[in-house]
């Protein structure tokens, strides 16, 4: 099956919102066997709205939009899908239930009226409510394709889309179960992990495809199948990684999840290691990456963020020689940030970073986009440097507070 993703936001062509809904629907589509063919982002306006309802018409069997469907006059969606399918607008109970339960929780009963028009829904469709905000989502059908109109706000969408539209959409059409699993190492080029896995890789069953995704100094092993019944298929992935598993085990570094940030999580939960951040030009980007996972409470202590010399100093123990002869962005001071904050929050590792991240140079005159990571743990102290200078400096702080969690997982491995 085949789907269109529309975007209906003014925001967006603006230039003044990324689109991340249609990445997510996309996502979620791809897991149930749905393969998106385009997606499409068109102004707040009935007629573009319907002229792309119409082109997605002709091609696809799912038609999702995702925007326009709030209270305001800028909200143009419900109309041009009434307008689209000679439907009329009617106030459904149950919605008006739905709303009134969530204005209440929300002590806004007051807004009923002002809301109210959210009540109303197309005569023809099936309305999916909204748990998370006050306009729901509905599905119509038409020749056996299914449109289904989705709010902009992202955390709507996603319970939306995740709870709702998809156990529909795989109920109604009665479609596989796609499973992913991903098992991911590190410490070993592409190729010498290809030959070690060789003989398992080709004697992979037909329906269980694999792929090799690199990224930084890891490999993302990606094993994929599908069938109809949702344990069996788990089970058969979980034979095949059974046998993967004796292969790599010197550097595998986790058998699910495979952000940065759970591998973390993965290793540190392992041996039961603790973990703190000292950051200079991530200015708390190290500590929020380490945080965005459940569960990192149980392995990490704490963070400073040591913009200034002198607190690094005061801080985290640097010696000012070390800052006078080497400078704040240097490997010698990346290392004193990671040891004095290891010593600080008492953890089994320290990560550091400092560096210059723009658009002007540094304090000394070090050119902008270079970045010291350090780790430190009981072994001693290691730092790298990254260059990046085509980054701007939001680009820049993400992308070295990413690579000092790879740096740690590096560190962590290596001491395996
Ligand atoms: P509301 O009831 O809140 O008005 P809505 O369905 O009318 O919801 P919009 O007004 O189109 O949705 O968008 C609400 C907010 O959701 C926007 O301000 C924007 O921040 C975000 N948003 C809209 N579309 C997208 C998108 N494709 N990706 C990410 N965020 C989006
Ligand atoms: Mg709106």
């Amino acid at each position: 099956m085949n789907a269109i993703i529309i975007c209906i936001a003014d925001e967006i062509l603006t230039g003044n919102t990324i689109d991340t809904n249609s990445t997510f629907i996309a996502a979620e589509l791809r897991n149930i066997g749905i393969k998106t063919l385009r997606i499409l982002t068109v102004p707040d306006d009935a007629i573009a709205i319907k002229e792309s309802l119409a082109l997605a018409e002709k091609v696809a069997d799912i038609v999702i939009t995702t925007g326009g469907l709030g209270p305001t006059k800028d909200d143009k969606t419900k109309l041009a899908f009434a307008e689209y399918f000679h439907d009329e607008l009617i106030e459904d109970e149950a919605t008006l239930r739905h709303l009134k339960k969530l204005l209440e929780k929300r002590n806004r009963l007051h807004l009923l009226e002002i809301n109210r028009e959210q009540a109303s829904v197309l005569s023809g469709a099936i309305v999916f409510q909204n748990d998370f905000g006050t306009a729901p989502s509905m599905l119509v059908t038409r020749n056996g394709i299914h449109f289904i109109c989705l709010p902009g706000v992202p955390f709507e969408v996603k319970p939306l889309m995740r709870d709702k539209i998809i156990p529909f959409l795989q109920e109604a059409e009665n479609l596989p179960v796609l499973l992913t699993r991903t098992v991911s190492v590190s410490g070993i080029p592409e190729s010498l992990l290809a030959q070690k896995i060789e003989m398992w890789e080709s004697a992979l069953p037909q329906d269980v495809s694999l792929a090799y995704l690199p990224s930084g100094s890891r490999i993302r092993l990606q094993l994929r199948t599908e069938g109809s019944n949702a344990r069996r298929v788990q089970q058969h992935l979980n034979m095949q990684i059974e046998k993967l598993l004796p292969l790599i085990k010197e550097n595998l570094i986790s058998t699910d999840g495979d952000g940065i940030a759970e591998i973390v999580r993965a290793l540190l939960t392992d041996k039961s290691f603790t973990v703190s951040t000292a950051e200079s030009c991530t200015g708390g980007g190290v500590a929020r990456l380490v945080t965005s996972v459940s569960g990192s409470s149980a392995y990490f202590k704490g963070g400073v963020v040591a913009y200034s010399a002198e607190q690094k100093k005061k801080l985290l123990d640097v010696k000012a020689e070390i800052l006078e002869k080497h400078t704040a962005v240097s490997e010698e001071t990346a290392k004193e940030m990671a040891l004095g904050c290891r010593r600080l929050f008492g953890t089994d590792y320290a990560v550091a970073t400092t560096g210059v991240a723009g658009p002007n140079k540094g304090d000394d005159g070090e050119e902008v986009g270079t970045v010291y990571i350090a780790v430190s743990s009981q072994n001693g102290e290691r730092a790298v440097r990254i260059f990046m200078p085509h980054l701007d400096r939001e680009d820049l702080m993400n992308f070295a507070s990413a690579k000092a969690l790879e740096e740690l997982v590096k560190t962590m491995i290596l001491q395996k």
